[in-house]
């Protein structure tokens, strides 16, 4: 398990926002890890012995629809942490200024440190983005994601017309507001992965609408400590955050 730190280059206002990221919740926030034979390619979560996916990732792709081309996921955030806290209250009326900038914090590390990261990975040069759409009609997620983007010409808005906080795998339920360009490339944004489903989905739906491909950058994997080997692979595995690993590889960033 890797855990020396990574060194690239990054912008010097990335690097003041990694660090000022780290002195706040470095002593609580762990980087995501991935490691074939120990956690699933898709979401990074623990897999059983000889598995590639967990078995939520391994249900949907059972499906036979569309997925997203890549993951990328900064920290875990386990119920009942305070990176659950963060990643939970940031979007509740009165979240308190230590969680938003939190929570600003690692969507600014994973943004503005690694959009090009899943970009290059696309090999299309064309790259959109666009955030999951709380399905409760919350706002806070866009609108931080809003203030980092460096070109809101490149935004694609996404309409939900399903059930208020429905999470199952169905893409029906979701659309680009827009036509999409030919041979492009889409960054799918969300707070919390629990299940996958909602992510997957809007991957799905954008990928039959025309996208290419998609990428989903993911602030946090929600896990249950208490599901199959969840409690073990967190006193076990889990190391200090690293504010320059990359969200799509868990390591360094790509070439
Ligand atoms: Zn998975
Ligand atoms: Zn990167």
């Amino acid at each position: 398990m890797r855990s020396r730190p990574v060194s690239r280059s990054f912008t010097p206002a990335v690097a003041q926002v990694g660090e000022a990221l780290h002195r706040q919740a470095g002593s609580y926030l762990r980087s995501i890890i991935r490691c074939d034979g120990l956690t699933c390619q898709v979401c990074a979560t623990p897999i059983d012995e000889g598995a590639a996916l967990c078995q939520q990732c391994d249900g949907h792709q059972r499906a036979g629809l569309p997925l997203a081309s890549r993951t990328g996921f900064v920290v875990y955030a386990p119920f009942g942490t305070q990176a659950y806290q963060v990643v939970s209250q940031y979007k509740s009326e009165r979240p308190g200024p230590a969680i938003t900038s939190t929570m600003a914090g690692i969507l600014a590390v994973a943004l503005r440190g690694h959009y090009s990261c899943s970009a290059g990975l696309s090999g299309l040069g064309d790259t959109y983005w666009a955030v999951v759409p709380s399905t409760r009609g919350r706002l806070a997620l866009s609108s931080m994601v809003e203030k980092l983007a460096r070109s809101t010409t490149r935004r694609v808005q996404i309409s939900y017309s399903g059930e208020e906080g429905r999470r199952v795998l169905d893409p029906s339920v979701w659309a680009p507001e827009t036509t999409v360009p030919p041979r492009s490339h889409l960054l799918l944004i969300d707070d919390s992965w629990v299940s996958g489903a909602r992510a997957q989905s809007v991957a799905s739906a954008m990928v039959a609408a025309g996208f290419e491909q998609v990428s989903v950058l993911v602030a946090a994997r929600v896990m249950t400590p208490g599901y199959g080997s969840n409690q073990s692979f967190i006193e076990d595995h889990l190391t200090s955050f690293d504010w320059q690993r990359c969200p799509w590889t868990g390591d360094a960033c790509p070439d």
